[in-house]
């Protein structure tokens, strides 16, 4: 699989993903030929040849800079083409630990969506492990199965992957090679409470398998935990993946006594303001009056905007200086900021485990 291994250089014809800023990356597919272009400025994929990988490279008018990193499923999450909702990294972790998703497992996915998930549980399972994706959207399973050759990761090129163009919920997941049998099962489907009474005869007989549903709603969840417990699974539990990230951050400590100085101060500042405006439109109003009755104006000019009073001294220090977090010069306090850039789905994760005991009981039961 080519998210699998790592190398130093970039090759022509190497897929990286381009790192254009926090929020963006893109899959780049190096041709010696071709030129990436952004709001930067142009980027030659022969510059990029023979560079290494994590390298900055610059635009030809040094105006911007992107790095190429080697793909990852991690990386492909964020930078893939979506045809979908997808699931990403904090949800693909806690699935695959408690899906216990190692080297060797055998999972059924369905449905494949934008492969975000089958790119994760591909490279995990590894080539001793074996992946079984379902789509029954034709144009989706025909990208997936393109973007999969690609990335080296269908069974018989080097890969371990299966991909079935089929409705799960109403042909269930038979496929032509061999019985199917499977340790994990991941289900990210609509209605996932259809395709789970076709999954008996697909649970390892010799081990206990697991399965994760993911639902956005609640009544979804309720519906496959029904299901679940009607063919005979236990242990069913669901969880939620409220995903933050902390920052320790220092905030500025502003006693009362500062504060309400600095109050006093932005209101003094308004009412001279008010007293300004009055003054220069008494002057305004004197000076047309003056020329109406042609007589010289007695009182002094209007106020210009140079005549404006300067701040005072304290004043224009505080708004000219720009404060630095952690300036010796205030008092600061430790705290706890939420990053809320990250991205992940509000999916509820609904688990449950089968084990081997109950399977001829229930094969029985289901013919
Ligand atoms: N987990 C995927 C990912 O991480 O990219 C996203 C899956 S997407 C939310 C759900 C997919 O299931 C869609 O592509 C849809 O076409 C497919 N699907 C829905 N019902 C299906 C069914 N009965 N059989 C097979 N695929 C189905």
């Amino acid at each position: 699989m080519v998210f699998s291994k790592y190398k130093e250089f970039v090759e022509d014809g190497d897929l990286v993903v381009a790192w254009i800023g926090r929020n963006k990356l893109i899959p780049l597919k190096i041709e010696a030929d071709q030129t990436f272009h952004n709001q930067y400025g142009a980027f030659p994929h022969s510059e990029m040849i023979g560079k290494r990988y994590g390298q900055q490279i610059s635009s030809t008018a040094k105006q911007g800079f992107i790095y190429l990193l080697q793909p990852t499923p991690e990386l492909w999450t964020l930078a893939l083409p979506h045809r979908t909702q997808i699931v990403y990294t904090p949800d693909i972790s806690i699935i695959f630990q408690k899906l216990r998703i190692v080297h060797g497992t055998r999972v059924i996915e369905a449905g494949t969506g934008s492969a975000s998930m089958s790119h994760a549980l591909s490279r995990t399972v590894g080539p001793s492990g074996k992946l079984y994706s379902y789509e029954y959207h034709a144009s989706r399973y025909q990208t997936a199965l393109q973007e999969f050759r690609d990335h080296n990761m269908l069974e018989g090129i080097n890969g371990n992957t299966h991909l079935m163009h089929r409705d799960v919920c109403k042909d269930g997941f038979e496929i032509k090679e061999s019985p199917l049998e499977v340790d994990a099962i991941f289900l990210d489907l609509p209605a996932p409470w259809e395709a789970i009474p076709h999954l008996i005869k697909h649970v390892s007989r010799n081990s206990s398998s697991r399965i994760c549903c993911f639902s956005p709603c609640m009544e979804q969840i309720q519906r496959s935990a029904s299901a679940l417990q009607d063919s005979g699974w236990c242990d069913i539990e669901m969880l939620e993946v409220s995903y933050k990230q902390w920052a320790a951050r220092k905030t500025r400590v502003i006693h009362i006594n500062d504060a309400i100085n600095r109050l006093k101060e932005v209101k003094r500042h308004r009412t001279e303001g008010f007293e300004r405006r009055k003054e220069r439109q008494r002057l305004e109003k004197q000076l047309a009056e003056s020329a109406e009755n042609g007589v010289e104006p007695t009182d002094s000019q209007p106020s210009t905007p140079s005549e404006t009073p300067s701040k005072s001294p304290a004043m224009t220090e505080k708004v000219n200086k720009r404060i630095r977090e952690g300036d010796e010069d205030y008092e600061w306090s430790n705290v706890a900021r939420v990053d809320s850039n990250l991205k992940s789905h509000t999916s509820y994760l609904l688990f449950a485990v089968h084990l081997p005991s109950q399977l001829d009981n229930e094969i029985e039961s289901t013919e």
